[in-house]
């Protein structure tokens, strides 16, 4: 069965089409996916990974399959709602069998990053001669993209983010543990907004120096520098923003370095239009870094895209060449780590327009004092 065309404009089927269209043009007769936010984009179905096999597979035409476990059915069919055809297999059959039936005359085939070892080493079983290639590209360049309402879920999820940042700032640090302002900062992403909170790091005083510090108890005291890197989950679209403050005041040293970063990320900011390269934004920003002596101390890469996942493409890293385009989504957030001291990071989520960006996140940069 083909994949019938959407409903609205950024429907599932549309994006099935779409995928067979980009099968097409790289020369590949199938794609195959497990539960994934790679499977989630293409049918609006996002079950559990199990060990029972689900697994899309679509080909270059535009004809796809979905196989499922009978007793996994009714909730394929609700979520898939027809753009995809549903293939059931029952417990004691084998559902590798079933794909190697359908897939009899390919020769490269692309894989989801997320599908499971076991259920690879079956299927490659099946399809002894085919080449198997990771679909890490094909599904990145469609998923970097978003599309309104994926930008507004996107949106939606930053704007949650500033404000558990407003006020986690205006309660007392000074006395409490890591672990209690994590605990807090989880509670307030979901009562702002979030479907669930997926992260809090809070690294305080020397832990500050560790990029994902896990919160643990660690009491929080005058003079500490605070790291706090959290997000959460709005209709399956994630939020994540850093931001670094200060306890009552800043230790020695410490102000220039907020500066240096403060500026990497505007350098950042400012370098992103259609057509640059990934690359050139984390030049941007680490040039600044660079030119105020703390090279060493900027121990990763500017950012990464955010969408379905937390971390996706297009990643803003050295080497990579990918021009940016309207819509693509991603972090910037360069830091400076001195360990055993202090560490500095900021971090917003900005979206590529047709003339440069603009910034998802919209709260507070500068050196904010708490008490
Ligand atoms: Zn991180
Ligand atoms: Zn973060
Ligand atoms: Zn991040």
């Amino acid at each position: 069965m083909k994949a019938q065309p959407a409903e609205s404009s950024g429907g599932s089927s549309d994006r099935l089409l779409r995928a067979s269209s980009a099968l097409a043009d790289i020369g590949l007769d199938a794609l195959l996916l497990g539960p994934s936010a790679d499977l989630r984009y293409l049918t609006g179905y996002s079950p559990m990974p199990l060990e029972r096999l689900i697994l899309a597979v679509v080909f270059p035409e535009g004809e796809a399959h979905l196989i499922v476990p009978e007793l996994e059915s009714p909730g394929a069919e609700a979520a898939t709602a027809g753009s995809i055809e549903l293939i059931r297999w029952k417990d004691g059959a084998d559902p590798y069998e079933l794909v190697g039936k359908i897939l009899r005359k390919i020769s490269r085939v692309a894989v989801g990053d997320r599908l499971w070892t076991s259920h690879v080493l079956a299927l490659q079983r099946q399809i002894p001669s085919a080449e198997m290639v990771p679909a890490t590209e094909l599904m990145g360049g469609l998923r970097s993209i978003k599309d309104p309402d994926e930008l507004d879920a996107l949106d939606r999820a930053a704007r949650a983010a500033d404000r558990t940042f407003e006020l986690i700032r205006g309660q007392v640090f000074t006395g409490r543990t890591e672990r209690d302002l994590g605990a807090e900062l989880a509670r307030m992403l979901v009562e702002q907004g979030h479907d669930r909170a997926d992260f809090t790091i809070v690294g305080a005083g020397p832990n500050s120096a560790s990029p994902h510090h896990e919160p643990i108890s660690w009491r929080i005291a005058p003079y500490d520098v605070v790291v706090m890197d959290f997000g959460g989950e709005l209709e399956g679209y994630f939020s994540d923003i850093t931001r670094t403050v200060v306890v009552e005041d800043e230790p020695a040293g410490f102000r220039q370095m907020y500066e240096v970063v403060s500026a990497a990320q505007e350098a950042a900011f400012q370098a992103i239009k259609p057509g640059t390269r990934a690359q050139e934004v984390d030049r941007a920003a680490r040039a600044v870094i660079g030119e105020a002596g703390w090279a060493d101390g900027f121990v990763h890469r500017t950012g990464h895209g955010i969408g379905l996942e937390l971390h996706e493409a297009p990643y803003i890293v050295e080497g990579n060449g990918t021009p940016l385009a309207p819509g693509m989504t991603f972090s910037l957030e360069p830091g400076i780590y001195l360990p055993g001291r202090f560490g500095v990071r900021i971090e917003d989520i900005v979206v590529v327009t047709e003339d440069g960006a603009r910034r998802l996140n919209a709260s507070d940069r500068s050196l904010y004092v708490v008490h």
